[in-house]
Formats: structure tokens, C-alpha cells, sequence
């Protein structure tokens, strides 16, 4: 399988032996080769993603195609990239990977790492599976929603075709689920070699305050540990991009201002490197992130729980566990799709500790106490038992499965969250009130992004005649944070500064378009990403995602059409007064600014509205005098209070408390005070809860504009709707799930400076 020429390519071959599933290797195969589906289960770092599937490419001839599920996209373009390097291929060649919007593959591949989202959508169109002898459910623990409808679907295409195998790999050991759900499929454990794991509990540590932020706290331990602690790496664990900029720009300063003569073991250690790794794909291209540090070195990774299983980074002898995730949290009591921050599980902190024990006696900072520990739940709650399900249940009743209450899943999800998803897509036009899929819902599941962008799209093309931009709008919407934060003070400065010549008065939306624009108009230079603080690589990214979109429209037969110019005569002069001086200037700049004033006159208004057709269930109105927003459709997904839900903004006296009020995110072009004209009616993209509900990704709109769309909410009959008469079946929960405040208010101080 390996091309003519390997001498360019390293040697792998001591590492991979020395891998604790390498003495299993006959064994595992003869058990893949005598059973339909076999779940295996071992420590994370046993080398189960990257081993086992190889150990098939080389020995098992009869199994051609190979499939293996990553939740998360770094972690299938990881594993594929290091197994092409193991296996002395090019990536793409025999090895490959297809990640949403990215894919490397050929032909001849035959083992394709994929995300577990990109399989569904595979599915989606040959329910038997026949691209594949193999499908491996990897990191089967996480519970995405994906793989946990994707159990559901393979268990179908198991008895639709005997020939096809399944592999479910787990690192944790709560795998008799996996096996009973596949009729008492065999279990195969890898032992692990586990050295001790020294915990310290926040109280012992007397670091930092129960007030201070989990990030400070954080931010002193590792110094903590830098000061006193003998060489060796550290793994911390924090909840997210911001969090993680936030941490070592503190850390840096103060490493800066660090004396070495305080540090205990300064003749080993004399320095700091610092390194981040969350979901953006950016982050693996540090790859001394996954290199041990040279001497006298000390390497500190600051992750997200991307590090707690999926990626593995070797060599961690110290362990910074902040106690908290970032999880997509779905409350259909206010219908609020929030990320938020909370505490972790114990198998979560379990594992994350595990981490400092791989190589050697490892030591884990807790940074909580024993008693917040005891209070934390035991296991995480599946995703699909806490998401909106806008997106599984589209999918699903693409394939034709239109009673979700009664699909095989694994753990079902709760009742009232298919309704509410259900009821969403009934609002978004996808489902009739039959709850099946109507031509507009077929139209907007051809899309990879979500239910909201893909309504978008569809009404930007045919009713709103502005799809060009709202295609820029949406690719801009479907990639990570372009804005990037710097690691100084000063610098941050400067960055804000900047971006507040992006702003549209209008709000985000066009922001985000405008920004891309401009790019655009520069040739998409790198530089210009560079000098306005800009994340180079979500921009390209976005370029992608938008020619991506832009084939979907075109198979669909849907038109691309640019939104109108306004323009004001006083604008109009201007632009020509601004032209003439640009003649005199390079072409370059010339052209740049003939594209920059054709966007300066786009009528964002057609844009507004059509994204007020998928968005309008996001409508929030300000507070008379205070700077927050109340969701306009207070409580829209709870079903009891459907039929005297009033169409009337809630009257601020006499608020019900259980209203959240929401708040601007401070990078919302609409906080800032120089664009600030009067707003009275917004719509946002989603919400980040942490300590307070903050909405992202914000504009402006009329009330007319949602309130002719807000017909739609008032006709529904659920049992119609989810064509279920399983509703009032006794799986359905009654006890009160706990609300977003609820959980955020837990135990733990979630305080963060945000
Ligand atoms: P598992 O899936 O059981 O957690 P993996 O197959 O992902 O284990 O990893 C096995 C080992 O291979 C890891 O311990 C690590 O040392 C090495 N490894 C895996 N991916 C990479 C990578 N991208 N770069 C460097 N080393 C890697
Ligand atoms: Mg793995």
C-alpha cells in the first residue's frame, strides 16, 4: 500500500509497538473477522483511532472500505493525518478524511476518517450503508447526537445486510449499553497502564479565592505549579476559545514579570511555552503542540475537553481541572438554544485526571472542592437529551423516518424536546402541520448548515432577492470566530479599535458581510486578515463554505441574485469624490474601493427581512431604559402556555421572573456607542449563557417584519405534528427538568469575566 518512495516519510514503527493495543493486534482481528459488531473499549492514548483501523488496512484484504466516526472535526483530521504519516501514505491517498466542508480522499481510499455528522449525511442517501464493509463508531462515550442516531440507522443497516460490520470504541467503561443495544454484542478490553495520579482539591491548594474566576484560578495554578513543581508538562482544562485566549495572555504577563530566583527547579526549568487547542483547526497546525518540549522547557496546553479524550497530547504530568465545560444546553421552557457554561461529571473529571498519569506518577489540580466534586452528576447527560433537535429530526424525516418518538435511539430523547423541534421546523415552514416534510423542508436539508441559515437562504433566493449576500452571510455564520483576540492588553486595544470600523449600524449580520467584503475586495490577502486582527483561516474558511453553499443553490435551481443598491445623493457624491481620488492611486486600491462602496449601498434591508423569516422566533425586545432585551415570544416552546400566548411585547411591570432578560455580547457591533442609534427590536443568532443569557450575533429589525411571520405560531396539534400517539406513553418525563438558570447557579461558581 505505501508508495515507491518512504525514505521521506519518519518511522513509526517502535512508537506504534509500543502502544498498549499492539499485544492485541491478532486477537482484535480475529474477533473483528468473527463477529458483526464488536465494542471495544480502552484508555484514551491506548491508540484504539488510530491503531485498530490500520490493523485491519494491513491484515484484513476482505475488508476494502473503512469508515471511522470522530465527534469532533479536529479529531478525524488528527487521527487520518497521523495514520497517513504511520502508514507512510499521503493523506488522501489511501487514508484520507471528509470533514464537513473539507474532505481529502480519493478513490483508492480505503480507511476515511470522518465526523460522525458527515456519515449521517452519507446515510442519508444509502440508508444500507454500502459505501462501506466497515463502520467504526469512535468515541462512542461522547454521545453526540450524530452518533447516537447513527447507532440508531446502523443497527437498521446491520439487519438489512448481514455482511456489514460495526467497531463501537469507547475509553470509558460504561459500554454495556453499546453492547445490549446491539444484541449483547462481545466487549473487547484493552488493560490500560495507568500510573498514579496525585489530586489536590482547591481547598488544600489555598490558590486564588472561591470568588475569583475559574480563569484566574487557573492562571495561578499553573504558575503555581511553574514555581514549585519539579520539569513536566501541563494539560488545563478550560471551556473555550475566549476563556483559553483569556488564560494565557494572563499567564504570559505574568511570566513576564516572573523572577526566576522564585522558581524551585529554575536550573531545569527556565522557561514557559504556552499553547491553545480548542475545536478551530487552526490550533493543530501548532504541531509542537504534540512535540515533547526541548529541555528546560515547560509546555503548557490550555484545552478545551477536545484533550479530555478525543486528542491525545503526550507527556501531560500535571493536570489544571477548572471543573467546567462549555455545553450546548436546549430549554424548550423558553426555547433558548444556549451554550453554557457548567460543572463537569465525575467520569469527566475522571478522566481529565487520567490524563497526568500516561507517562509517569501525574499530579491533577482540582480547582474545586471535595464536596462540589460529590454534588457533580455522575455521568454527562447524553447530548440528544439536552439540545434542540432542529437539525436530528430534519435529518431523520429526510430519510423518511417521520415518528422520531418512536426510533430505535439508544437513550431516547425526552418527548418535549422532539416537539419543540418539531414545532420549530413547523415554524420554519420544513414540516406541515402533519409533521411531514413540506418541498421547502426537502430544499433546506440539502444544505450542511443549520435549519435557520438553509431557511434563510431559500427566502433570500426566492422572495427577498439578496442570496449573493446572504450566501457571505450564512458561510460567515457556519465558521468559527473571525475576530481574534490578542494577547496583550495594548494590542486588544488596538484590535477593538479596528473593528469598530466594521461596523454596520444595522447590526452583525451585515457586519459580518461587510468584513467579508472587504476582504474580498483586497484579492483575499492575508495580510489585510493580519493587520485587522482577523483569524485569516476562518476567513478562507468562510470563502469555502460559501462556494459550498453557492453548488447546493445551483443543484437546487435556486437563483443567485444580488440585493439592490440604495444609495443617498449625499453618498453618491461622496463615493464619486472618493473614486476620483482613488484614480490617482494604484489599481489596486482602486478596485478596492469601487467594491467597498457597492457594498456600502447594499439595501440591507431585504436582507434583514430575509433573515427575520427563519430568525423571527429569535426576536427580543429592549427595556425601556436598561440595556437589556426580553425575548419577544417569552416561553414560546412550552406547550401549556401556547394557547394565551399573546402576540404583545411583555410588559416590563409585570415581568414574570421566569422571562430571562438577554444582553448585547460586547463585541456586538450594536454595543458599541459610536454605531449605537435606537434599537427596539433585535433578532440574534443564538445565546451564550454564562452567568447571564448574552446574545450573539445581533440586528436590528421592525416589528412589522416578525409579526406577519408570527401567524404561524398559533396553529398546532402536537399529536398531528409529531404523527406519534406516543406523547402521553409514560416515558414521557414529568418531573421538572432543571432550568438554564438552575444549572447555572449550581454549586460551583461559575463567575467568569467575560
Ligand atoms: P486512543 O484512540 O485509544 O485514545 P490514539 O490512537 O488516538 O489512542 O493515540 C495513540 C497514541 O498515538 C497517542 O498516545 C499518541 O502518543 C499518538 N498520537 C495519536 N495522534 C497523534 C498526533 N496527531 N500526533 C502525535 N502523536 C499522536
Ligand atoms: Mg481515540
Amino acid at each position: 500500500m505505501a508508495p515507491a518512495d518512504t525514505t521521506q516519510f519518519p518511522s513509526y514503527d517502535t512508537a506504534r509497538k509500543e502502544l498498549p493495543i499492539y499485544t492485541y493486534r491478532e486477537e482484535l482481528l480475529e474477533a473483528i473477522r468473527d463477529h458483526q459488531v464488536l465494542v471495544v473499549v480502552g484508555d484514551t492514548g491506548s491508540g484504539k483511532t488510530t491503531q485498530l483501523p490500520q490493523y485491519v488496512l494491513e491484515s484484513l484484504p476482505e475488508i476494502r472500505k473503512i469508515c471511522v466516526t470522530q465527534p469532533r472535526r479536529i479529531a478525524a483530521l488528527s487521527a487520518a493525518r497521523r495514520v497517513a504519516e504511520e502508514s507512510k501514505t499521503r493523506i488522501g491517498t489511501v487514508v484520507g478524511y471528509s470533514i464537513r466542508f473539507e474532505r481529502r480522499a480519493s478513490p483508492e481510499t480505503r480507511l476515511l476518517y470522518v465526523t460522525d455528522g458527515t456519515l449521517l449525511r452519507a446515510v442519508e442517501s444509502d440508508p444500507e450503508v454500502r459505501a462501506y464493509d466497515l463502520v467504526i463508531l469512535d468515541e462512542a462515550h461522547e454521545r453526540s447526537i450524530e452518533t447516537d442516531v447513527l447507532f440508531g440507522l446502523l443497527r437498521r443497516a446491520c439487519r438489512l445486510r448481514p455482511e456489514l460490520k460495526i467497531v463501537v470504541m469507547s475509553a470509558t467503561l460504561d459500554i454495556d449499553k453499546f453492547s445490549d443495544f446491539f444484541g449483547e454484542a462481545p466487549v473487547f478490553s484493552i488493560p490500560g497502564r495507568m500510573y498514579a495520579v496525585d489530586i489536590f482539591w482547591q481547598k488544600q491548594l489555598k490558590l486564588g479565592t472561591a470568588k475569583a474566576t475559574f480563569v484566574r484560578r487557573a492562571v495561578d495554578t499553573v504558575m503555581h505549579i511553574h514555581k514549585n513543581e519539579e520539569p513536566g508538562d501541563v494539560l488545563v482544562f478550560l471551556t473555550g476559545q475566549s476563556e483559553i485566549e483569556q488564560a494565557i495572555r494572563m499567564v504570559q504577563e505574568a511570566h513576564d514579570e516572573l523572577d526566576y530566583v522564585d522558581v524551585k527547579y529554575r536550573s531545569r526549568v527556565r522557561t514557559i511555552a504556552l499553547y491553545p487547542i480548542f475545536s478551530a483547526l487552526e490550533t493543530l497546525e501548532q504541531r509542537a503542540i504534540f512535540d515533547p518540549a526541548p529541555e528546560g522547557v515547560r509546555k503548557v496546553v490550555f484545552a478545551t475537553n477536545i484533550a479530555q479524550t478525543s486528542v491525545t497530547i503526550p507527556g501531560i504530568t500535571y493536570v489544571v481541572d477548572s471543573g467546567f465545560v462549555k455545553q450546548k444546553m436546549y430549554d424548550p421552557q423558553t426555547a433558548i438554544d444556549a451554550l453554557m457554561v457548567v460543572p463537569i461529571s465525575q467520569a469527566a473529571a475522571t478522566q481529565r485526571a487520567g490524563r497526568a498519569g500516561r507517562t509517569g506518577i501525574g499530579k491533577v489540580f482540582r480547582l474545586y472542592s471535595r464536596d462540589a466534586f460529590d454534588d457533580m452528576d455522575a455521568a454527562t447527560v447524553p447530548e440528544i437529551q439536552r439540545s434542540a433537535l432542529l437539525g436530528t429530526v430534519l435529518a431523520l424525516k429526510t430519510m423518511g423516518i417521520d415518528d422520531i418518538l418512536n426510533f430505535e435511539f439508544i437513550d431516547p430523547p425526552d418527548p418535549d424536546l422532539v416537539i419543540a423541534a418539531t414545532k420549530q421546523l413547523f415554524w420554519l415552514g420544513a414540516v406541515d402541520e402533519h409533521g411531514h416534510l413540506t418541498p421547502l423542508g426537502k430544499q433546506m436539508a440539502a444544505f450542511p448548515i443549520s435549519p435557520y441559515l438553509s431557511r434563510t437562504l431559500v427566502s433570500a433566493a426566492l422572495d427577498f432577492h439578496c442570496s449573493y449576500e446572504m450566501l457571505v452571510v450564512a458561510a460567515m455564520l457556519s465558521v468559527e470566530e473571525v475576530y481574534a483576540p490578542q494577547r496583550s492588553k495594548k494590542k486588544q486595544a488596538a484590535a477593538e479599535a479596528c473593528w469598530q470600523h466594521f461596523n454596520d449600524p444595522t447590526g452583525d449580520h451585515l457586519t459580518l458581510l461587510r468584513i467579508f467584503t472587504e476582504w474580498e475586495a483586497t484579492g483575499f490577502e492575508k495580510k489585510w486578515a493580519f493587520d485587522n486582527f482577523l483569524h485569516h483561516r476562518a476567513l478562507r474558511a468562510a470563502k469555502e463554505v460559501r462556494g459550498q453553499l453557492e453548488d447546493v443553490m445551483r443543484t437546487l435551481g435556486l437563483p443567485i441574485i444580488k440585493a439592490a443598491r440604495i444609495e443617498s445623493r449625499h453618498d453618491r457624491k461622496r463615493r464619486k469624490r472618493d473614486a476620483r481620488i482613488a484614480e490617482t492611486d494604484s489599481g489596486h486600491r482602486q478596485s478596492r474601493s469601487t467594491d467597498y462602496d457597492d457594498y456600502r449601498s447594499v439595501d440591507a434591508t431585504s436582507i434583514l427581512r430575509a433573515l427575520c423569516t427563519a430568525f423571527y422566533t429569535n426576536t427580543a425586545k429592549k427595556h425601556p431604559s436598561r440595556a437589556v432585551f426580553y425575548p419577544y415570544i417569552a416561553a414560546v416552546g412550552a406547550p401549556d402556555s401556547y394557547p394565551t400566548m399573546t402576540l404583545q411585547p411583555p410588559n416590563t411591570s409585570s415581568t414574570p421572573s421566569s422571562i430571562m432578560a438577554l444582553c448585547l455580547h460586547p463585541q456586538s457591533s450594536l454595543a458599541d456607542s459610536h454605531n449605537g442609534q435606537q434599537c427596539d427590536f433585535v433578532i440574534y443568532n443564538d445565546v451564550q449563557y454564562v452567568n447571564r443569557a448574552t446574545m450573539r450575533v445581533v440586528s436590528k429589525v421592525h416589528l412589522d417584519w416578525v409579526r406577519v411571520l408570527m401567524g404561524r405560531l398559533t396553529v398546532l396539534d402536537e399529536a398531528r405534528l409529531t404523527g406519534s400517539t406516543s406523547i402521553t406513553s409514560p416515558t414521557r418525563r414529568t418531573e421538572r427538568r432543571p432550568s438554564l438558570i438552575d444549572i447555572a447557579t449550581r454549586d460551583l461558581d461559575a463567575t467568569d469575566s467575560q
